[in-house]
């Protein structure tokens, strides 16, 4: 087990109360980074139909910390 006890995104020291599995990384986020992701992802799935957590994108931001990035998907314009 890793010994995260903070939230990994950037900037935030609360500590990690939800954990998310990416690929092959664990993402530690507390509560309300957590939700502001999830809230990022509604509004992209409002805009493109659908979205998932293959979408996201993880840019690490050093120290162990990360920054959460939702993949653009080029608008397709009649
Ligand atoms: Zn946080």
């Amino acid at each position: 087990m890793s010994d995260h006890a903070t939230c990994m995104y950037e900037g935030c020291n609360r500590p990690s109360e939800v954990i998310l599995e990416l690929g092959k990384s664990q993402i530690w986020l507390c509560r309300e980074h957590f939700n502001q992701l999830a809230y990022r992802m509604l509004r992209a799935a409002e805009r493109r139909g659908t979205v998932s957590l293959k979408d996201l994108r993880v840019v690490e931001t050093g120290n162990g910390k990360i920054r959460i990035l939702i993949k653009r998907v080029k608008s397709v314009k009649k």
